[in-house]
């Protein structure tokens, strides 16, 4: 619109679909380790619609559609979501767990509202580091916290939530009506990122052993006689109650507790069964208290040493590229 001296002028914009094609109006770049739930929490809020209702639109109505589409994303959506935000098909398609090597040790989705009424006692879909969300220039929930086995973070060294803070309830995003950010707690409106206690360094060993196993295992590493390391941490049952347990059916604060006695060596609450997976528990407490150690002469043996300087602050050496890197120094001196 124009004032000029003979009036007001008027000339239509360029209409949007015209100028931007099909794609919506906000892109959001997925952050590394994120998941795709999270992913389309971010991408519904950031184009005005609240996630309750961006699932019909993608075509998958329901209570806990992100929550399903991280498991298993069906091709039309897929295409959909490549078609609206111009991002590559397979980038979407790396942000899901599908297809999951770890299935066995994720923790368990229910059908519809039972994901928010959740009682204490009951494992929950998803967990979080409140002071990652805290932090984070946008926050974001990581794959990685969907693992039973993970109980801190690894950054902060805190342990994990799987509640919000102020009304207990499972974490529910998906069925959030308001346009709200996805780290406000979909039930009651509080914030997710009240910090919780550092973790006790025993369970912390414990659960870096097991991570680092568990990324050997997805990166391709297979223990002998075709056993499958999910499969067998994940099918051990505690005594918890009445009635034994798999760690993925466990809610956090047991799954805390259970890491704290098996590291400390007190009364495990192993039944009485004596099965394979249980033995395989008891090997990898008793390697836990040394892993780091063996990890850091591993890596001082196989990796080229820093040149001087100040220390790096970055986290530990992954296991897996250490794995790679000693195969290729085995080659090479094959080789020679
Ligand atoms: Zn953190
Ligand atoms: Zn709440």
């Amino acid at each position: 619109m124009r004032f000029g001296p003979t009036g007001i002028s008027v000339t239509p914009a360029e209409r949007y679909e015209s100028a931007a094609g099909n794609r919506w109006p906000v892109s959001i770049m997925p952050a590394p380790g994120e998941l795709l739930s999270s992913w389309l929490h971010r991408l519904a809020y950031a184009n005005g619609i609240p996630p309750r209702y961006f699932g019909a639109l993608l075509g998958a109505p329901g209570e806990n559609w992100s929550a399903r589409l991280d498991r298993a994303l069906p091709d039309r959506i897929l295409l959909v979501l490549g078609e609206h935000t111009h991002k590559p098909l397979e980038d979407i398609a790396a942000l899901t767990i599908a297809p999951d090597a770890l299935a066995r040790l994720r923790l368990p989705l229910r059908p519809g509202s039972q994901q928010t009424c959740a009682p204490r006692t009951q494992a929950t879909w998803l967990q979080f580091c409140p002071a990652c969300l805290a932090e984070d220039e946008t926050p974001f929930f990581r794959r990685g916290w969907s693992l039973a086995t993970r109980l801190s973070c690894f950054r902060h060294g805190c342990r994990l939530r799987d509640r919000c803070p102020s009304c207990g309830h499972g974490l529910a995003p998906f069925s959030q009506k308001r346009l709200v950010p996805h780290q406000i707690c979909a039930s009651c409106g509080a914030a997710l990122c009240k910090r919780t206690r550092p973790a006790a360094a025993g369970a912390r060993h414990l659960e870096r052993l097991i991570d680092d196993l568990l990324r050997l295992h997805a990166a391709g590493h297979r223990m002998a006689e075709g056993r499958s390391l999910p499969d067998l941490l994940g099918s051990a049952c505690f005594q918890f109650g009445r009635r034994p347990m798999s760690i993925a059916r466990l809610p956090h604060r047991d799954r805390y507790q259970l890491f704290q006695q098996l590291a400390e060596g007190r009364s495990t609450p192993f039944g009485k069964r004596r099965s394979p997976a249980i033995s395989y528990w008891k090997r990898v407490i008793q390697a836990a208290p040394t892993w780091s150690g063996l990890v850091t002469s591993f890596s001082d043996a196989v990796l080229p040493r820093p040149k001087a300087g100040p220390c790096p602050t970055t986290a530990g050496p992954d296991l897996a590229d250490l794995v790679q890197a000693a195969a290729r120094l085995h080659q090479t001196r094959q080789a020679l």
